[in-house]
């Protein structure tokens, strides 16, 4: 990782949206601060820095660090201006008040509401006008890879994933799970000189009734009107919507739905385009980590914490990524002595510690926040209209204090400065390997330097322990002497063997974690006293995984399969023919996944195997066997008089 004039540090951003280009000029206005130079790249797939024609509110966090970065006069001059409030939501049939909710708006650095294409305009400039990037376009980034050779034609040393919800560089480490939100939406911008008359000039208004609510804010200098119709619906009736920016429908289905809304968000809805915007509200899973090789790939925006729109806030905690990643960055790279610097993941780390938190609790209170505005919540579902008047009011009135309030760079500093966190890094970084970004059109390495501060390999082990049956992890007391007496970790994951999906996730998930996976021990099987007919298909589906992800990450790793000696001999009096075929089918497969792993690995230096083997223990009383003899009272009797030592072993 270099920081000198000959050799700048060469950092990949794709994806060239809100996310990515504010990255950019946070890493500039860092790094500059810092004294070091990097080379920056935006990598877009669009054909040009373009966004669709909605709105986008900025909060205050997100406003300031605008300010720090000497565009917030032009910020506030694209946005619309609010007047002491921010928002005022009104009953759905009279327009009459339920709260409102002020907010200072005097100061300089404010709310900014705005729209969506003037703020990428924004962004756009300042990069081309400060040589923030140099930014592409038509490059699209299909993945990331860990390479040997560098014969390509770009390269880079770190690869920020900002390429948004469908993010194909965080589709790449971890299984990408939409879940329906039970709410779509549609969207529109009108200018609001075409109202008749409009009270509300300058600032938002919601309209609420069950299972709809109608927001309309005011952006482009409050010039237009920027509407988005959010409708619960059942997942059957919405099956042909999609989590697209640009899929659109009839606006006769948007006054369908809001029938018997007040005139006024009528008139707002008869001047919707003749085909809005229709989007499937999905919500996601929170994602567990945002770096992966060793910390040359690290995720921001809503490739890394993807939520929904109702807090109005995606856009903002995509701009505290940028601000504190790229802060984070200029320290690694002007060579500060702070241990969470020492490496590039430790870096990445640190970022995290202090992004993830906060991007996951608004995630959840976005969740919630629908929830409340939809009149869906557990606790409003069997109540009627006016009982949940007084409960939104409540609830809506403080909603925001935490997210415009946070002092972001104290947070920072706070996590840099403590004690503990550098500790919490695993010290498995050291594969040899770089990685690639490649791409239609494009192709980006990033390339190992020669850093003394590079992790070295780490001869500590990192355990995973999975059970079908509980989802409970093993005692920490009991995880504690474990790791302890191996000198590791032992982390656990609940993961059911027969379900392919959830292991291919889980083991990618962990090989993903540190960017190697070394062994697998696949033990998990159970004994089924039953006659062939009945019995069920056994899958090897966490083999095929684990080899996938150790030829993926080049570990060259080792696989024991647990057998049996019930796979060598037919026991007497123990009538489980499909068990010991079965039993015999694991020596055989691991015979075979021997002989077809044996070079299987290119290391760059040679053909390396991955190592299977297989165990096969003979009678053990495990909790099993245990429930073999109650089920059949004769069956102890029998081992134990026809086993050769007259005992079982323990
Ligand atoms: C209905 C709705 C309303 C919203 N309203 C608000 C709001 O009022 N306020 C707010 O703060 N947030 C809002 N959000 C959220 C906000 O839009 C996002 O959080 C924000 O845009 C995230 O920025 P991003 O840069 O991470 O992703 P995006 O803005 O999606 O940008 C991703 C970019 O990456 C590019 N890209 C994608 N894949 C590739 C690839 N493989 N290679 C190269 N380029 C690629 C895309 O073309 C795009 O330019 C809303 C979201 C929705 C769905």
């Amino acid at each position: 990782m270099g920081s000198n004039e000959q050799q700048p540090t060469r950092i990949a951003i794709v994806g060239g949206g809100i996310g990515g280009l504010f990255c950019a000029l946070a890493i500039h206005h860092h790094c500059s601060a810092a004294g070091v130079h990097v080379q920056v790249d935006v990598f877009e797939q669009a054909s040009q820095y373009k966004e669709i024609g909605a709105g986008v509110g900025i909060g205050i966090n997100a406003a300031r660090l605008f300010h720090q970065m000497d565009l917030g006069d032009k910020l506030n001059g694209i946005a619309g201006h609010r007047t002491g409030v921010w928002i005022t939501f009104r009953r759905f049939d009279t327009s009459e008040d339920i709260v409102t909710v002020p907010v200072n708006d005097s100061d300089k650095i404010r709310q900014a509401p705005c729209a969506r294409t003037e703020l990428l305009d924004l962004l756009k400039a300042a990069v081309e006008v400060r040589g923030a990037a140099t930014l592409h376009t038509k490059k699209q980034c299909r993945s990331v890879e860990v390479r040997q050779d560098y014969s390509t034609s770009a390269e880079a040393d770190i690869v920020i994933g900002c390429d948004g919800i469908h993010s194909a560089i965080r589709n790449q480490f971890v299984v990408d799970k939409p879940v329906f939100s039970g709410q779509i939406a549609y969207r529109g911008v009108i200018p609001i000189s075409a109202l008749s008359s409009w009270p509300f000039p300058s600032y938002s208004v919601a309209w609420l009734a069950k299972h709809r609510h109608l927001l309309v804010f005011p952006i482009s200098r409050n010039e237009q009107l920027n509407i988005v119709a959010f409708v619960t619906k059942p997942e059957n009736e919405i099956a042909d919507v999609k989590e697209s920016w640009t899929s659109i429908c009839d606006r006769q289905e948007v006054f369908d739905d809001f029938a018997g809304f007040d005139k006024t968000a009528q008139e707002v809805l008869g001047l919707m385009p003749e085909q809005p915007s229709k989007w499937r509200l999905n919500d996601r899973q929170p994602l567990h980590r945002w770096h992966y090789m060793n910390g040359k790939v690290i995720l921001l925006g809503d490739s890394a914490h993807a939520m929904l729109p109702h807090l109005g806030a995606g856009a903002g905690q995509s701009m505290e990524d940028g601000w504190l990643l790229g802060r984070a960055l200029s320290e690694r790279l002007s060579g500060s002595t702070n241990p969470h610097f020492a490496s590039l993941e430790s870096t990445a780390q640190l970022y995290q510690t202090v992004r993830l938190p906060r991007a996951q609790k608004t995630q959840a209170t976005s969740r919630a926040a629908g929830n409340t505005y939809e009149l869906q919540t557990e606790d409003m579902l069997d109540k009627s209209f006016e009982e949940c008047i007084p409960m939104i009011a409540e609830r809506t009135r403080e909603r925001m204090k935490w997210v415009w309030e946070e002092d972001l760079d104290a947070a920072y500093v706070k996590a840099r400065d403590g004690q503990g966190l550098a500790s919490k890094v695993e010290g498995h970084g050291g594969a040899a390997g770089g990685g690639v970004v490649a791409g239609k059109g494009m192709e980006t390495v990033t390339q190992p330097r020669n850093d003394s501060r590079t992790p070295k390999p780490s001869t500590r082990l990192t355990g995973y322990a999975s059970s079908r049956r509980s989802r409970q992890p093993p005692s920490t007391r009991r995880r504690g002497e474990l790791a302890d007496r191996f000198e590791g970790t032992l982390s656990y994951r609940h993961v059911d063997v027969q379900n392919a999906e959830q292991v291919d996730s889980v083991i990618a998930e962990i090989a993903a974690e540190h960017s190697r996976l070394d062994g697998l021990i696949a033990a998990a099987g159970i004994q089924y006293v039953k006659p062939a007919l009945e019995y069920p298909p056994d899958r090897i589906q966490h083999v095929s995984s684990s080899a996938r992800q150790m030829i993926k990450y080049k570990s060259p790793g080792a696989m024991v399969l647990v057998g049996s000696m019930s796979g060598l001999n037919a026991n007497k009096g123990f009538t489980s023919s499909v068990y010991n075929s079965s039993k015999a089918a694991v020596i055989q497969l691991g015979r075979n996944l021997a002989m077809e792993w044996g070079k299987v690995i290119d290391t760059g230096g040679g053909k390396r195997a991955i190592r299977v083997n297989v165990l096969c223990p003979g009678n053990i009383i495990t909790p099993m066997v245990l429930k073999n003899f109650e089920d059949d009272p004769g069956l102890r009797k029998i081992w134990e008089e026809n086993n050769v030592s007259s005992t079982n072993s323990y």
